[in-house]
């Protein structure tokens, strides 16, 4: 059985997972595509060799009876709208973060999903496929350091652009572990702070950067989170665990250790593609074999819903200097299944 599938925006990441889809996994097929700007669309057929309808809006593309199921990889603000879309038409959607830029436009995809009776929809948070989180959560489900006390976290960027201002440290950047450290405690947040250190002179003017997000679980697990955008260095994702009995590290990705000119040396990635290539493999491939089967299983819109909470506290946070409470609504029993 082939999935046909339809991406909707065709920008750096929608290229990549067509890309993907078309020569890395099996079992989908792009059979239509859509961007605002029609030609990057048609250059992104062109360049990979798709067998694809181009189409002059994402809601013409949603409605061909030829396509079983959506990529939402446009620009985050007309998520809310293709996810809602999809939904109504009965499809399978695979939508890139965020589900939707505000946490009540979250809130209205969760509520037509589980109007709709059956999971649809598919969140592109990627860490927890990543082979190195999900070894973390072995030995924390496995208690092989006690019960988790506390998380130190840094997500480096060697540079931003400088469109990139202060909130996108938290909506674009730490949006990322906001997700994947309540997948790994299992746990949701109770309150956020944003603290500044000393800025880097390796900033444009406008930016705060670094930063620090602190927050604090509803299990009282204490997690420090630093964002650094222009650290110069590389892409660089940290992640340690402090338990009662022992403390375990995110590892670092395969590298070749050189001995070379009375040096001992390893590289540094530096684009954030390649740091999680495998993770996005196998979250697309997941969605496309959930659809064979389905039953998609992959992060939830209440997991896109719990995110946009946590990282709308932290915007909050960074404006107000004070510790903000994360306040979510009752998570439907939809999701527990
Ligand atoms: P991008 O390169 O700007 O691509 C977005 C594309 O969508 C652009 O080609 C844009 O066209 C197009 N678009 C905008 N509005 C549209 C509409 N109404 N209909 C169809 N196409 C539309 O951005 P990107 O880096 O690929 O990011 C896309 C999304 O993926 C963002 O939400 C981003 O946060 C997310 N993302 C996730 C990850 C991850 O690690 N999971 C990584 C990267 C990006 P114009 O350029 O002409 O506006």
């Amino acid at each position: 059985m082939t999935i046909r599938i339809g991406v909707i925006g065709t920008g750096a990441i929608g290229e990549d997972h067509a890309r993907r889809i078309t020569h890395v996994l099996s079992g989908g097929h792009i059979v239509a595509v859509t961007d605002v700007n029609r030609s990057q669309a048609e250059a992104v057929v062109a360049r990979l060799g798709l067998d694809a309808r181009v189409y002059d809006d994402g809601h013409e593309l949603i409605k061909a009876a030829d396509v079983d199921a959506l990529l939402v990889t446009s620009w985050g603000p007309t998520h809310e709208e293709f996810v809602l879309a999809a939904i109504k038409a009965g499809k399978y959607v695979f939508c890139e973060k965020p589900l939707a830029t505000t946490a009540q436009g979250c809130l209205n995809i969760v509520n037509a999903e589980v109007a709709a009776g059956q999971r649809l929809v598919q969140i592109g948070f990627m860490r927890p496929y990543d082979r190195g989180y999900q070894l973390l959560k072995q030995a924390i489900d496995d208690n092989q350091i006690g019960e988790p006390l506390m998380v130190h976290c840094a997500h480096r960027n060697p540079t931003v652009p400088e469109s990139y201002i202060t909130s996108m440290a938290i909506v674009d950047t730490a949006i990322h572990e906001l997700d994947v450290l309540r997948w790994l405690l299992n746990d949701d947040y109770k309150t956020v702070q944003v603290v500044y250190p000393r800025r880097t002179r390796n900033r444009f003017e406008h930016l705060a950067d670094p930063q620090v997000v602190l927050i604090e679980t509803h299990k009282g697990v204490r997690i420090d989170l630093e964002i650094f955008v222009n650290c110069q260095y590389g892409y660089d994702i940290q992640c340690s665990v402090v338990g009662e009995t022992g403390i375990i590290n995110l590892p670092e990705p395969q590298s070749l250790l050189v001995r070379s000119d009375a040096r001992l040396s390893t590289a540094i990635l530096t684009d954030w593609k390649q740091r999680f290539i495998d993770a996005y493999d196998i979250e697309l491939q997941n969605f496309i074999n959930g659809i064979a089967q389905g039953r998609i299983e992959g992060p939830t819109a209440w997991d896109g819903y719990a995110a946009a909470v946590a990282a709308d506290a932290c915007v909050k946070a960074q404006e107000s200097g004070q510790i903000e409470a994360v306040v979510m609504a009752e998570r439907p029993a939809f999701y527990n299944q």
